[in-house]
């Protein structure tokens, strides 16, 4: 099915609203998954829903729960999700923290115990939006570890994803780094399941060990493991996203000591600054720039491939998916119509078709 964000945001509101939300947040939450869809990464898009949906049948996700305020001083702020959708209360978190920022420099945003925050990017374009940098460190728990330290054969921890967002003079420019410290998300894995295709095998390993580009070694039992990116020097950098997001937040971190309920927990370390900080925002906006024509000018490798700069090809897609609408695959969209009717909805009421893209 290839279909227009519109018809396809309107019907993941509806999947919310009927699964218990409030209007206003089933609309920030379905506005997140489309967003990632359209940059790209269907593995934090609509195909989420129907997760979303059996966790909160199971209690591990509660719908209409804003975050509490467990500290504030000033620039130093921690919030608890209480399980709460992870897109609301990571976005609210990032609007006080963004007012903190502006106010002070610079901030510190915890935020624990959020159900899954989404895709990363959506916190920090909500920085880069404001003029801000921002780093997020982030760690996945409530669930079997799926990524294996360097040089181990079993999950230890989760794909711990990390984002860097700077502004630069024009929008096309900002840089915007989002990535797991996994070789892939999970999700990217389990859309490669549902599609009936193999993903590389530099990404996985099996139960013994063995690499395999077979995404079902993470599905079954005995159960297989992803591979942290660059090996030991992405492993450093997905463990120290559990300390610094779980261990220091207090949300706890994926060690067996603390309870997994099966769902998925997301906890969130932000740092906030405003350049200004360090001088006058249009000069080093314009140092950015410089160096992003000059690395934009690297002669490639191959020709029909320029070199790209973190945040392209999320802008890139975004474009493209925005005028020839999102490609959902067969088995994810039965998954996403089985939910809606599960929950008393009739799909022909939101006249989705092909034609819409
Ligand atoms: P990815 O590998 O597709 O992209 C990673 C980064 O590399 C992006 O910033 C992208 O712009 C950049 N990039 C890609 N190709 C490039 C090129 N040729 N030149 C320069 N830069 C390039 O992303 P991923 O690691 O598969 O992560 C996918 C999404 O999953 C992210 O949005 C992440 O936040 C999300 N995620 C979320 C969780 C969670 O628990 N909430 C966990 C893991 C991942």
């Amino acid at each position: 099915m290839n279909l227009s964000h519109e018809k396809l945001e309107n019907l993941a509101s509806a999947i919310l609203e009927a699964a218990g939300s409030g209007p206003a947040e089933a609309r920030t939450v379905a506005s997140h998954l489309l967003q990632a869809n359209l940059c790209g990464h269907d593995s934090h898009g609509v195909g989420m829903l129907p997760t979303y949906v059996a966790n909160i049948a199971k209690g591990l996700l509660k719908p209409n729960r804003l975050p509490e305020t467990v500290s504030d001083q000033g620039n130093f702020i921690l919030f608890d999700g209480h399980r709460g959708y992870g897109q609301v209360a990571a976005k609210l978190a990032m609007e006080l923290a963004i007012d903190r920022c502006k106010d002070k420099g610079m901030a510190l945003m915890g935020l624990r115990n959020a159900h899954h925050i989404g895709r990363i990017g959506a916190y920090g374009e909500q920085s880069l939006a404001a003029g801000l940098i921002s780093l997020h460190f982030v760690s996945v728990v409530d669930h079997v570890p799926m990524v294996t330290p360097f040089g181990g054969k079993q999950g230890r921890y989760g794909t711990n994803p990390l984002c860097i967002a700077v502004p630069s003079l024009n929008e096309a420019d900002h840089l915007l780094l989002d990535m797991a410290t996994s070789r892939i998300a999970v999700g990217k894995a389990r859309v490669a399941l549902n599609k009936g295709h193999q993903v590389s095998d530099c990404d996985l390993i099996d139960a013994e060990g063995q690499p395999t580009g077979d995404p079902s070694v993470l599905f079954s039992e005995p159960q297989g493991a992803l591979l942290p990116f660059g090996e030991h020097k992405g492993y450093g950098l997905g463990l120290l996203c559990e300390v610094l997001a779980a261990a220091l937040t207090g949300g706890g971190t994926i060690q067996p000591g603390n309870v997994r309920g099966g769902g998925i927990v997301n906890h969130m370390l932000t740092i906030l600054i405003n350049p200004e900080l360090y001088g006058e925002q249009n000069a080093i906006r314009q140092e950015i720039a410089a160096l992003i024509d000059y690395i934009r000018a690297t002669p490639p490798a191959q020709t029909e491939s320029p070199v790209l700069i973190p945040g392209d090809p999320e802008r890139q897609r975004r474009k493209s998916r925005l005028s020839a609408g999102i490609f959902i695959e067969e088995n994810t969209w039965d998954e996403i119509i089985g939910t809606a009717v599960s929950l008393g909805l009739n799909p022909e009421e939101f006249n989705l078709s092909e034609e819409d893209a």
